[in-house]
């Protein structure tokens, strides 16, 4: 029989003070009683990150960036240990690394750093040793100058991530404090059922349309390197059985894994919201080449994000409309922006005009790449609400669609159960 080799990561809610720092630690012996090898990665102690980035602002608004990294980068090295002492007191065998011990190397973005590189051997060492190591998440070194690194908020996802990829591990269990992705937010629909797995293409379309179980990078990551991720609770009872989503003894929890890997595609996997989505609309733009670039480069300037894009193509060839989305605390700037390029005439349009306060509704599933017809059967199932759309984008494997803050809730659940989302084996 081959074992597995697992790397485990706990956030921020799972190790939020000694006691649940022992209860992720009887997960990690359940699995080390199994026989399998295992790497802990660890975040901070929720809250304890924002506290120290408080500190740094306290001290000096125009702080040194590669401080700021040697301040906040301190939660981790807290929760590493504290693990290594829970686990070495159950009788198993550990001991924590900071990210310069491994080594995790990063560039030098100080606080948002990108690893580069990291050396496993030792942590494939110790575990051939039946030594547990317990890993800081968020961190790195950059190797050139020494410096202590963080990858940005939420970056212990990632480490995980990368940890797992340069091990070789044969999956990469995320624990946190929901018990799985879901097909829509349980909160606006209860029937929202958790999922038995899905691709990673659908699950980097989830995180970035507001599903918040991962962070985006960490799923880019493991798609990239095909590292299969579980994400689970960790206040599920560690002795209980394992069970998967779908009854049979496996993982509970959501994996997240290759397309190959789900035998059965649904055409829509997940229903998702992203609220306070704000509106533009440039009326009468000149319709010659180089106008697209004008308009859009004078944001990414001001680095406002634009998400959907809808331009017409004009009746006569010279003028038409372009229509975008900016999240609303953007709104305001981009109008501002947009007027200053007319008025220094960088773009000629005769008025912009727009809104607050929309609501983007997209279906996701890699099933749509092989199935006609799943935006007509979305807009028929809005249109039967009464529900007015106001701007659609389409991807391979997604439909968006905006309309009005009102209806958002009333749109999610009327298609979450017009494409059977509700039904118990979907
Ligand atoms: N502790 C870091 C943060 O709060 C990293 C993480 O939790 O992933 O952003
Ligand atoms: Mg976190």
């Amino acid at each position: 029989m081959s074992l597995a080799r697992i790397v485990v990561k706990f956030g921020g809610t799972s190790v939020a003070n000694v006691e649940r720092i022992r209860q992720a630690a009887r997960h990690v012996k359940r699995e080390v009683d199994a026989g399998n090898q295992v790497t802990v990665v660890v975040s901070a102690m929720s809250g304890k990150t924002n506290e120290l980035v408080g500190w740094v602002n306290e001290s000096s608004k125009l702080h040194d960036a590669r401080e700021y990294d040697a301040v906040v980068a301190s939660g981790e090295q807290v929760t590493a240990g504290l693990m290594a002492i829970v686990l070495s007191e159950m009788g198993i065998p550990s001991r924590s690394f900071q990210g310069w011990q491994v080594p995790i190397h990063t560039d030098d973005a100080h606080g948002a750093a990108r690893i580069t590189e990291i050396i496993p051997d030792e942590l494939v060492r110790r575990m051939q040793d039946g030594v547990v190591p317990v890993v800081t998440g968020f961190q790195g070194i950059v190797p050139e100058t020494g410096r202590v690194t963080t990858l940005g908020r939420g970056g212990s996802d990632t480490s995980a991530v990368a940890i797992a990829a340069s091990v070789g591990a044969d999956r990469c269990d995320i624990y946190t404090d929901v018990d799985g992705v879901y097909t829509t937010d349980p909160r606006i629909d209860p029937k929202a059922k958790r999922l038995n797995r899905i691709a990673f293409e659908e699950m980097l379309e989830m995180a970035s349309l507001g599903a918040k179980v991962l962070m985006i990078r960490s799923v880019e990551m493991a798609m990239a390197h095909k590292v299969r991720l579980v994400v689970r609770s960790t206040f599920d009872d560690p002795e209980a059985p394992q069970i998967a989503p779908d009854g049979t003894p496996g993982v509970p929890g959501t994996l997240v894994c290759d397309e190959d890997e789900i035998m059965e595609k649904q055409i829509v996997s997940g229903v998702t919201l992203a609220k306070a989505e704000a509106k533009i609309t440039l009326r009468d733009v000149k319709d010659k080449p180089g106008v697209a670039a004008a308009v859009f480069g004078a944001l990414a300037d001001e680095s406002i994000v634009v998400d959907m894009i809808v331009q017409n193509i004009s009746d006569d060839g010279s003028v038409t409309d372009i229509t975008f989305t900016v999240p609303d605390s953007e709104y305001d700037k981009s109008v501002r922006v947009l007027e200053a390029a007319r008025t220094s005439g960088a773009i000629e349009y005769a008025r912009v005009t727009g809104s607050k306060g929309g609501a983007k509704v997209s279906v996701v599933g890699v099933g749509m790449r092989s199935h006609a017809g799943v935006a007509a059967s979305m807009f028929k199932a809005l249109a039967d609400k009464g529900i007015n759309i106001q701007l659609i984008t389409t991807s391979e494997i997604k439909t968006s669609v905006l309309i009005d803050d009102e209806y958002a809730e009333l749109a999610v659940r009327a298609l979450h159960t017009y494409y059977g989302l509700d039904k118990e084996d979907a």
